[in-house]
């Protein structure tokens, strides 16, 4: 069992962030905590999480709770799913983290933090709208460090926009020169109603370019594994030991419990989620109705083409049988290769995620 924890607050909306975010500039900490934990507390009357194996804080901004609330929320996480030793892991902003933050972090049964990075870059930060600057996430990985929290993650926007001129081959080799043990990437995108689609608009900036996009990837790809790095999912390179125990439970299909506004919860067959709004959430708690917006169940057909897609996200690929025969001209294109009775993506495959999975939707499904 995985228990995911949705943070909503942020203190700030950044420029490309379409997520369910309530901005906040003071946390209501309180009120919020309550709330999660009378979420909690009713899982007893539907799907009891069982043993969770990871707890995972995310967001919005996890880190702008102050560190009793986050040991609250953590030890009562722990407590109702008769946790042992799980991977805890914290979603933060450099700005957030120090040391006597990350101290308390990990008194409070944290193991694992994924930093918010993003780039080293201070007019790139400034352009995403982000508050903090590249010297910060410097200080923030030694201070995790200093405070006994090895297992680091850093967060990497790649495919900016072509006037920023960002220098993505010194944001790798900085990132790399933290040795933090796992390093995520995220392509730009442009969202809906996010500050960056209203710049692109006007005209005010360009859309991300796709030739960018597969060179700066494929780059990384290479940079990263030269430097023991396993990209051990499209966007997710880990040290050996290192992957994200609770991000590969997503990936391979396992149930999972989510609580707080917008979170996902999944039994293997159903997948419920919750209102997307903060306030929503907390009214729908405090007058004892059922914060769930809504559900679907998958059919076999789609519970089969979710397994064909996360399986081809990851290292380990899907295992060749007469559904996933991949189609000659994935192999000739050197995007799928055959190895050990699995199908696995190349890097170049990777890039073209989508549309290998919907040539076995069209041809083979
Ligand atoms: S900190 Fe994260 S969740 Fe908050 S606005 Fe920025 S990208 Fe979105």
């Amino acid at each position: 069992m995985h228990l995911y924890i949705h943070v909503p607050f942020c203190i700030r909306r950044c420029s490309y962030c379409d997520f369910s975010i309530a901005v906040r500039k003071r946390v209501p900490a309180q009120a919020y905590v309550d709330a999660v934990l009378k979420e909690l507390g009713s899982l007893d009357a539907g799907p009891m999480p069982g043993n969770a194996s990871t707890i995972y804080l995310g967001g919005g901004t996890p880190s702008l709770l102050p560190p009793d609330a986050l040991q609250v929320l953590v030890r009562s996480a722990w407590a109702a799913t008769a946790a042992t030793e799980p991977e805890v892991t914290l979603e933060a902003n450099p700005e957030d983290v120090t040391l006597d933050h990350a101290r308390a972090w990990r008194a409070a049964g944290i193991n694992r933090v994924s930093l918010g990075a993003q780039s080293f870059d201070d007019t790139v930060l400034k352009w995403m709208h982000r508050s903090h600057d590249g010297a910060q996430t410097q200080r923030a990985v030694q201070a995790l460090r200093d405070a006994g929290i090895e297992n680091v993650s850093l967060d990497l926007i790649f495919a900016l926009p072509d006037e920023l001129h960002r220098n993505w081959e010194r944001d790798l080799e900085t990132a790399a020169a933290l040795r933090t043990p796992h390093i995520s990437l995220y392509g730009l995108t442009v969202e809906p109603r996010t500050p960056l689609d209203r710049w692109i608009s006007r005209g005010a900036t360009h859309a991300p370019n796709e030739d960018r996009y597969a060179e700066e990837y494929l780059a990384a790809h290479r940079r990263l594994t030269a430097e023991g790095f396993e990209f051990y999912e499209v966007s997710n390179a880990a040290r050996p030991g290192f992957r994200s125990r609770h991000n590969s439970a997503y990936w391979s299909g396992k149930p999972y419990v989510g609580l707080g506004p917008a979170a996902h919860s999944f039994d293997g067959k159903t997948r419920r989620w919750n209102l997307r709004a903060w306030e929503a959430y907390r009214r729908a708690i405090a007058e004892g109705r059922s914060v769930i917006e809504s559900e679907e169940t998958l059919t076999d057909e789609q519970h089969e083409l979710e397994a064909l897609y996360l399986g081809l996200r990851t290292v380990e690929g899907v295992p060749v049988a007469a559904r996933y025969r991949p189609l000659p001209p994935l192999l000739a294109h050197g995007w799928v290769h055959e190895q050990g009775g699995r199908l696995k993506c190349t890097p170049e495959g990777w890039l073209r995620l989508d549309s290998i999975v919907n040539s076995y939707d069209r041809t083979t499904v």
